[in-house]
């Protein structure tokens, strides 16, 4: 008895840029391909900034203290033997490894929870992203849920905007104007990006 299973259906035809003509591929696809690295497209793309992992922080974390031990031993040392040097040193070497490995972890945490807070935000205006490879745009098959073709700059701008962690944009995303519009608003929202 010949089996009736359809053929499986062809993957369907990547969506057409609206400015060129051209084939367009999943950002998310993009970012992933190795290619993307050489020209810098996986950054310009990125859905967020990078962040250390817990392991580097708890690392950084380490290495601040047994700094501060080194100074403390230091001015153990100076105290057992009454000179001042070693003491004063050994002192302020503590201090500044225990001040400086504070505000690295206290960065380094708040900017993984920064991210971790705004990635279902960035990931809806990130995730239906296409990239046209023919002129470098970005947009939106259907305009949903953004509108028009943006720069990859323009586009990071809005991601990370509106995920709540622009301020990690460096010159060249921040300075780029996203064209109003882009985001359709619910009423009363519109100042946002
Ligand atoms: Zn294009």
């Amino acid at each position: 008895m010949p089996s009736q299973t359809p053929p499986p259906p062809a993957p369907p035809a990547p969506p057409v840029c609206a400015g060129c003509g051209a084939p367009t591929r999943r950002v998310a696809d993009t970012v992933a391909d190795p290619a993307s690295l050489h020209d810098d497209l996986a950054d310009r793309l990125a859905k967020a900034p990078a962040v250390a992992s817990r392991g580097t922080t708890a690392l950084h974390a380490v290495e601040g203290l047994i700094m501060a031990g080194v100074g403390i031993a230091l001015a153990e040392g100076g105290l057992a033997g009454h000179t001042t040097v070693p003491t004063v040193g050994g002192t302020l070497l503590a201090l500044i490894a225990l001040t400086g490995t504070a505000l690295v972890v206290r960065n380094e945490t708040r900017g993984r929870a920064a991210v971790t807070a705004g990635e279902p935000r960035a990931d809806a205006l990130w995730r239906p992203a296409h990239h046209c490879p023919g002129c470098a745009s970005v947009s939106c098959p259907g305009g949903e849920p953004w509108q028009g073709r943006l720069t990859p700059e323009q586009f990071r701008k809005l991601v990370w905007t509106e995920a709540g962690y622009g301020g990690e944009l460096e010159e060249r995303a921040r300075t780029a104007d996203v064209p109003p519009g882009t985001l359709p608003r619910p009423r009363g929202a519109e100042n946002h990006v």
